[in-house]
């Protein structure tokens, strides 16, 4: 495993989806993502577990996703203990970093951890028909106040198709986030995936198991090939992707992912190489 990302034919990212619910409800959500949705949390002591395995089986970093991460109380202690571990990015919406949440993150100032935090459009009404009311006001308040506490951040911007978008409206928007702090080699930009409500919807790119790179993923209900892999449509999870319900040790469901990439040809659909 650990030569397979050596030489780039595996992700050196560990996955893990903390959570599912979220106090947003955004409209093309890959977990259909709400506040009263089934949990699914993974148990900070497994997470160490796994990372401590993790690092041992050669993996480089860590990303922690959801639903909303910063929902789980014990996020911030843990995000600090797994960045003794393993650098660390975790995948926020940035709208709960006010009061006592704010505070709470003291201890990541200076860790190897970066917030990515989602923001799609240099316009609050645009970006807020996706995402939710206020969402760009809580966003543009909250990334200074994290960069001010010395936590890194990078800005994710999702988009329904990345090659329509306006140069004009694009370049707004990394003078915006620039203002912000945040340096353009921090800013990503990805398309929307058409599973969970985006599938709904009919919004996005279609993207499977053929079109994804292998990201070993961990969840509550099992390993995953990729994060796009464990997705929720209709109430209920995605299993296309699925490696193994079983998850510890990692070494289980890290041997079958090498078992499928080997197995694995090449086919003519292009790689994605969604971030
Ligand atoms: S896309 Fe992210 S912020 Fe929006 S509902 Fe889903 S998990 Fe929450």
């Amino acid at each position: 495993m650990a030569e397979a990302i050596e030489n780039g034919e595996l992700s050196g990212r560990l996955w893990f989806y903390s959570n599912y619910h979220c106090n947003l409800r955004c409209t093309y959500c890959l977990t259909e993502s709400a506040p009263g949705v089934p949990r699914r949390e993974l148990a900070p002591d497994d997470m160490l577990d796994a990372a401590h395995e993790a690092r041992s089986l050669g993996f480089t970093n860590i990303g922690v996703t959801g639903g909303e991460p910063f929902l789980v109380p014990e996020m911030p202690t843990l995000l600090a203990s797994l960045a003794a571990i393993l650098p660390v990015v975790v995948l926020s919406n940035a709208t709960l970093f006010y009061g006592n949440r704010l505070e709470a993150l003291e201890p990541l100032a200076g860790a190897p951890v970066h917030v990515q935090v989602s923001l799609d459009r240099a316009d609050p009404d645009d970006n807020d028909e996706m995402r939710g009311p206020e969402n760009f006001r809580r966003v543009v308040e909250a990334i200074p106040r994290l960069i001010d506490r010395g936590i890194g951040v990078r800005i994710s911007t999702t988009l329904e198709d990345p090659d329509a978008v306006d140069a004009d409206e694009m370049e707004r928007l990394c003078e915006l986030h620039r203002s912000l702090g945040v340096p353009d080699e921090d800013h990503i930009v990805r398309p929307i995936v058409r599973r969970g409500r985006a599938a709904t919807a009919e919004m996005g790119v279609a993207a499977g198991f053929e079109q994804l790179d292998p990201e070993l993923t961990v969840t509550a209900d099992g390993a995953f090939w990729s994060p796009v892999g464990p997705t929720v449509r209709g109430g209920r999870l995605d299993t296309d992707m699925l490696l193994t319900r079983t998850t510890a040790p990692l070494a289980t469901p890290a041997a079958v992912l090498m078992q499928v990439l080997a197995e694995r040809r090449d086919g003519e659909d292009a790689r994605l190489g969604i971030k």
